[in-house]
């Protein structure tokens, strides 16, 4: 995302909330931090606080969940950082990853040149004030690092550019250690490294990010047909975790962006008040990976069939999305604030997060904190629940703040003990996005929480 593409206007009936907002709950609730803010920061690198990290793993599970533990045909790895150099030589990374970088002569803003409008470029002329542009530069995005001390023995290498190169690597021990077959696929969820030359947009484009990647593995007749499949279970997947459906699309690319091995390529972009951005990449790679590494590691990567005998090598269709970019998108796509009303007078901030998502499942509230009875049974059901999900006791301030504390960061339920409990051992259940109540028996509010909160989608 440059500073080129204007803020657009919803499509649907609920405005897009500035990113500002976003920052600001993050840092106030403790989702995201800044990167070494004691020392003035770092740009294009954050940390993830208490809900954050709730949050993220929740992200992470979920997708760990629908595309390894419920696929027969797929298995999981997590590879290291940190490969051998050449890795990056056979993968084109050393040669061809960079970006180029242009500066308006006048207003001194930088720009890559393909974020650029056409008209700008062919004009050569800033999308901003119209000065005149510098010849494009070129930036190699690689990170390096080196291993070994002693002279002669250090070796310069790279932090992972992207995270699915493990896989291609790791391809060959996991055919012979897992008894997979052609159709199979491998995914992984790993940290990648970037020195973005445009970092920005809070997590949308960070020099450390997290990707998870698919590389399923085919017979090159059998291509067309899972790329189709995997095209539409992401889409699918994404689907099932937004609330505005209307802002997801597919974005086929052009010939020009096309790599020279593949027949098609698609992003799954979702619309926010950047306009459309890239948030998953379905690519066709056919054998370019493994005849690279092939290539330059002089190992035959190429297939033997069990059945038919036939040998060659696989190609590949490859799901690759980003672990912060759903974190940012959730959090946008969530994100409402809602006017006084009937229900609650003051307005509030909500999260409208899916429940198997939020970072927090159940806030247990007793309605007043001066009552030693009220305050015992609420802690003894909190112990209960938290065994089971992440729960939070809260006694701090009226209920109605409570309520409204809980709402700010998704929480879907809220449990309240009153004087009625006391009685009859009902509580009441309040649900987030209708802030309707609910009494039910104490005995039974694990599991009906657990029947709301766990997941229940399969691809
Ligand atoms: P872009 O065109 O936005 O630079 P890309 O096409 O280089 O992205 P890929 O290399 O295909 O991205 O990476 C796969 C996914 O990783 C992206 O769809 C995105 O979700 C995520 N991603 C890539 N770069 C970043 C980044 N700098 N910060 C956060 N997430 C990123």
């Amino acid at each position: 995302m440059t500073q080129t593409q204007e803020p657009s206007v919803s499509t649907g009936d609920t405005p897009f909330v500035p990113i500002e907002k976003i920052v600001s709950l993050c840092k106030r609730r403790g989702f995201v931090y800044p990167n070494s803010e004691i020392y003035g920061g770092v740009s294009g690198i954050y940390d993830f606080g208490p809900l954050g990290v709730e949050l993220r793993n929740n992200i992470r599970r979920f997708w760990w969940w629908s595309m390894v533990q419920t696929n027969d045909t797929v298995v999981g790895i997590e590879g290291a950082i940190i490969t051998h150099p050449r890795v990056w030589e056979a993968s084109g990374h050393v040669e061809n990853f960079v970006d180029r970088l242009v500066d308006c002569k006048n207003c001194k803003r930088r720009f890559r040149s393909d974020h650029l409008p056409e008209e700008n470029v062919r004009l050569n002329k800033c999308p901003v004030c119209g000065g005149e542009l510098t010849e494009p530069r070129k930036f190699n995005l690689m990170m390096e690092t080196y291993i070994g001390v002693l002279e002669g023995e250090r070796m310069k290498t790279y932090l992972r550019g992207e995270a699915s190169q493990n896989i291609y690597l790791d391809y060959d021990n996991v055919l012979k250690s897992s008894r997979m077959a052609i159709p199979f696929g491998i995914c992984q969820i790993g940290k990648a490294f970037r020195n973005e030359v445009t970092p920005g947009n809070f997590l949308f484009r960070q020099r450390e990010f997290e990707q998870w990647d698919l590389q399923f593995f085919v017979h090159p007749s059998e291509m067309q047909q899972w790329f189709d499949y995997w095209k539409e279970r992401r889409f699918e997947w994404y689907q099932s975790i937004i609330n505005h459906k209307d802002r997801l699309r597919f974005r086929p690319h052009g010939a020009d962006e096309l790599a020279h091995y593949a027949k098609q390529a698609f992003d799954i972009e979702y619309q926010t008040v950047l306009g459309w951005q890239e948030w998953e990449g379905i690519h066709w790679r056919q054998d370019w990976d493994l005849s690279r590494h092939s290539e330059y590691s002089g190992q035959d990567l190429s297939y033997t069939d069990p059945e038919t005998k036939e040998r060659y090598l696989p190609w590949i269709v490859e799901t690759s999305g980003g672990v912060d970019r759903t974190f940012l998108n959730l959090l946008i796509d969530a994100y409402e604030e809602e006017p006084p009303s009937g229900k609650d007078k003051e307005g509030r901030t909500v999260l409208h997060l899916n429940p198997l998502l939020a970072p927090v499942k159940v806030a247990v509230l007793p309605l007043q904190k001066n009552k030693e009875e009220l305050v015992t049974t609420a802690r003894e059901l909190h112990a209960k629940l938290r065994r089971l999900m992440v729960s939070q006791y809260d006694d701090v301030a009226n209920i109605g703040r409570r309520y409204r504390r809980q709402d700010e960061i998704g929480t879907p339920f809220c449990v309240t003990i009153d004087f009625t409990t006391l009685e009859d051992q009902t509580v009441t259940i309040r649900e987030r996005d209708s802030m309707s109540q609910i009494r039910r028996h104490m005995n039974e509010v694990p599991a009906y929480l657990l029947e709301r909160v766990r997941w229940d989608y399969s691809v």
